[in-house]
């Protein structure tokens, strides 16, 4: 088979390595003679996988001993209601800054929870030059006018990156879904992190929720036990049965990571890949992007070709040479390659080296 570099903003290709071991012990998990899926989440070896799980990620994020790390259900969305269901109880308010579609998403999740006026927004993204560029703001009142602030680093859709540190007198709420582990980040800043599974981590429908202990102890609204934040503490992300073939496979990404040298290791080839991308972009005028340099995304590139009409010839010629899923999200058309932890710097070579010759050809 030829090589296929796949750029899907998710689920997203996983590393090579993680497939082919996940592969060969597909059948037989360790000698058990049955595979990882058919094995009881309550057996030494499964809880074995899933402490070895939370372990290799304490250590890849550097996560303190007061927060928990939970493996939950539900993805990316679930968390935009569990954060609310968990933490704004009766009459509790929070904040949320708004830079593009899925932060958007998580303010009218909450609003439908919580209610109009129980929800500020704000919108923290304006073009500034015909650029979509993200201001923070300052962010002062009393400690006690909001339970949380939330905000999302990394707009998958809109390929716009937050890589300055909000500042905040409210702990820090982060969707942190198509960015986390792609670069190092200072825990200890957030009150909660939250992230589907399916960009940096592994398959859909899991995500991975770092909470601040301490943040337990706001009141909760009436919930599914199983989106509980304390039940999941308290019954080591077992309340129910985990999806367990996205605990499985997460544990071998995170031990990828490991052997790719870390986090630090990655931010450093993502930067790189990212930079080799948008330098393709700038240098022709064939292609334009939409994003103020500070705020280009490093894992989402999105792209416009200046002549849209070429949009279908580009994807067409572009999936015959193996770049595929480029297509831009339906919102906001155009391009986008997520160029996330486990696509290697090869797939952005080859990327790049399409787009020049495409626009050699139809220029
Ligand atoms: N937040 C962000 C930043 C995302 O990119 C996505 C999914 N692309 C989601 C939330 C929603 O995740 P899910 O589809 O797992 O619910």
């Amino acid at each position: 088979m030829s090589t296929i570099y796949n750029f899907c903003a998710g689920p997203a290709m996983l590393p090579a390595a993680v497939m082919q071991k996940a592969q060969q012990e597909l059948l037989d998990w360790q000698g058990h003679g049955v595979s990882v899926m058919e094995i009881s989440h309550r057996s030494q070896a499964f809880i074995d996988l899933t402490k070895a799980a939370e372990s290799r990620l304490r250590s890849l994020m550097n996560i303190p001993e007061d927060y928990h790390v939970l493996f939950m259900h539900g993805g990316g969305r679930g968390q935009f209601s569990a954060v609310v269901n968990n933490f704004l109880g009766n009459n509790g308010r929070a904040l949320y800054l708004e830079s593009g579609q899925w932060s958007r998403s998580a303010t009218a999740e909450a609003r439908k929870l919580a209610g109009d006026d129980r929800i500020d927004s704000q919108s923290i993204v304006e073009k500034v030059n015909g650029l979509n560029k993200v201001t923070l703001p300052k962010l002062e009142g009393d400690s006690g006018k909001y339970r949380y602030v939330h905000y999302c680093p990394n707009e998958t859709v809109d390929g716009i990156e937050i890589f300055e540190e909000l500042e905040s007198p409210w702990p820090i709420v982060a969707d942190m879904s198509s960015t986390i582990m792609s670069r190092e980040i200072d825990v200890s800043r957030y009150g909660l992190i939250y992230a589907g599974a399916q960009k940096n981590i592994g398959p859909s429908g899991l995500a991975i929720v770092i909470v601040r202990k301490e943040m337990l102890a706001l009141p909760a609204m009436p919930q599914s036990s199983i989106m509980d934040y304390r039940l999941a503490a308290e019954n080591d992300s077992m309340f129910n049965t985990p999806p367990t073939f996205a605990w499985y496979l997460a544990a071998e990404v995170f031990e990828w990571l490991h052997r790719m040298g870390g986090i630090e290791a990655m931010a450093e080839l993502n930067k790189a890949k990212a930079e080799l991308l948008y330098a393709c972009i700038d240098e022709l005028d064939f292609y334009r992007n939409g994003v103020a340099a500070q705020n280009r995304s490093r894992m989402n590139v999105t792209f416009q070709l200046a002549d849209e009409s070429l949009n279908g010839e580009f994807l067409k010629e572009a999936e015959a040479a193996g770049l595929v899923a480029l297509k831009g999200h339906r919102i906001v058309g155009g391009m986008r390659a997520s160029i996330y932890n486990a696509m290697p710097l090869a797939g952005v070579e080859a990327l790049v080296a399409f787009m020049q010759a495409f626009a050699a050809k139809h220029s």
